[in-house]
């Protein structure tokens, strides 16, 4: 694909400062047409294992830079990323799907956490703690937690990166990455600009690999590595943490959520359909943090299932490439089943088509944005993450009751209500068990709030000022003899 600055356009790994192509290759497939975009490096364990020995080869000079050098490092990082917003936008689209504009968010989002972390950089105080002893005081000091092995997604090929990369490189540490073999293609334009950016070799590998289990079992076991980060879904970050604990790495998951939108009769309905709306149907609803479960009070139910329905009739879906679509394929035709299946099953343990849920005519990758109601709690539909275009709605009638419902699930990471009862908005915040809650709003992320969730979930927070603890240990030192 034609891109304006064509050094962007990288298909080999990155290990030491060093681009390979390695022995084999593997396809990029374009989603909104199964086309192949480029033949990408496929590396194994043994290629992790050098980019692991480098990155703790390098880390050492990085550390002891001046923080001030590493956030200007960031800084111009952070710069590049902006200056080539539209071609990474366009590489984005090209390998996931996701309508251009929302691909140009993303990478203006990933870019303001190369920003914060450069600016947090300079930021990492400790502490003197006054002993019971005259002749002493306590030490608190904050170091870098070490070579860290991050794991990220292809449902936003920039943004997870940026998040784990940032912080880490702020706080001193050295990276190897391995982005989803989806898109790659995204990381290594990351990668590269990070190169110009003047990160040294070393500090910033990336991996690019179909053999995921090999290269996870590589950076999990390998006593280098003193921290796994991890975005995926729940059953791998299980997976990874058992393994993690042969050697006892720090670890950070965020797995998947299953989101309740509780809709109060009292909301202020435009509010609540349009943040309902964002929140499920953005990139195709494939977001930890999608709106998964829609709860709606007795009282409002029949007009808001109205009114979901027109918006939704007015979406356009396609080529995310193409002006004026709202929504892309699905990443891959698998996905495209397993929505279609859980629909099918909710069908037939008596849910109601609203509208959408047949196969697209567009092609093995789309699904069509749907509604269900009627649903219930036993089917598949509400209890497991959909990651898809599906908006599954279920009628409640008590405030208890809500909460309740939507505190059923095994997953806790991004919740949201709408209500305009000020009392209520505070007891149902406090009492929804997630790590993050949305009242009268869904776009609730950004570099300067804690991500993350509670429950299978996963631990660990991304941007903030508590984005940076993640990737810095705590030394205490005991100063006698004074
Ligand atoms: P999804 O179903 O959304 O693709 P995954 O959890 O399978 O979610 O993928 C997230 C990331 O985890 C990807 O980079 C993928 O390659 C990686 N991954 C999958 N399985 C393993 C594994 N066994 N060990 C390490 N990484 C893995």
């Amino acid at each position: 694909m034609q891109l304006q600055n064509s050094a962007l356009w990288r298909t080999q790994a990155l290990i030491n400062g060093e681009w390979l192509a390695g022995s084999r290759q593997f396809a990029v497939l374009n989603p909104a047409d199964g086309s192949v975009l480029a033949q990408v490096a496929d590396l194994g364990a043994d290629d992790t294992r050098r980019a692991i020995e480098a990155a703790a080869a390098a880390m050492p000079a990085w550390q002891q830079l001046p923080a001030v050098q590493r956030s200007n490092v960031l800084w111009r990082w952070y710069e590049l990323l902006l200056d080539n917003q539209e071609d990474l936008a366009r590489l984005m689209t090209a390998e996931q799907g996701k309508p251009l504009a929302e691909s140009r968010g993303e990478i203006a989002y990933g870019a303001s956490y190369v920003r914060w972390f450069a600016e947090e950089a300079r930021r990492v105080y400790g502490d003197i703690i006054p002993l019971p002893q005259a002749d002493r005081r306590g030490l608190v000091i904050h170091q870098p937690v070490g070579v860290v092995a991050a794991i990220t997604p292809w449902n936003f090929p920039n943004a997870m990166i940026a998040r784990k990369v940032a912080p880490a490189l702020a706080a001193g540490c050295a990276v190897v990455l391995k982005p989803a073999a989806e898109t790659p293609l995204s990381a290594l334009a990351m990668a590269e600009l990070a190169l110009q950016a003047g990160v040294p070799a070393g500090i910033f590998n990336v991996i690019t690999a179909t053999d995921a289990p090999a290269v996870g079992a590589e950076m999990t076991s390998n006593p280098q590595v003193r921290k796994v980060t991890f975005t995926g879904s729940t059953p791998v970050g299980k997976l990874l943490l058992q393994q993690c604990a042969t050697t006892v790495k720090r670890t950070s998951m965020e797995l998947g959520g299953n989101a309740p939108v509780i809709i109060f009769d009292d909301a202020d309905l435009d509010l609540a359909i349009n943040g309902t709306l964002a929140a499920k149907f953005r990139n195709a609803g494939q977001t930890c943090i999608c709106s998964n479960r829609l709860l709606v009070q007795a009282g409002i139910y029949p007009e808001f299932v109205r009114r979901l329905q027109e918006a939704v009739a007015a979406f356009r879906v396609g080529n995310g490439m193409d002006e004026g679509v709202t929504q892309g394929p699905l990443i891959s035709p698998q996905a495209v089943a397993k929505v279609h299946a859980k629909v099918q099953a909710a069908q037939a343990g008596g849910a109601q088509l609203v509208c959408g849920g047949e196969l697209s005519p567009l092609g093995e990758y789309f699904y069509p944005p749907t509604i269900l109601t009627g649903v219930t709690p036993a089917m598949a539909v509400w209890q497991e993450e959909i990651f898809g275009p599906v908006a599954p709605v279920l009628k409640f009638t008590t405030e208890a009751e809500a909460i309740a419902l939507a505190n059923d699930t095994n997953a806790g990471l991004a919740a949201y209500l709408f209500s305009r009862d000020m009392g209520r908005c505070w007891r149902v915040s406090e009492a929804l068990q997630y790590g993050m809650v949305g009242v009268n709003e869904t776009a609730i992320s950004s570099e300067q709030i804690p991500f993350g969730g509670v429950k299978e979930s996963g631990s660990g927070r991304e941007g903030s000022k508590y984005g940076l603890q993640d990737y810095l240990e705590t030394k205490y030192i005991c100063m006698g003899g004074l």
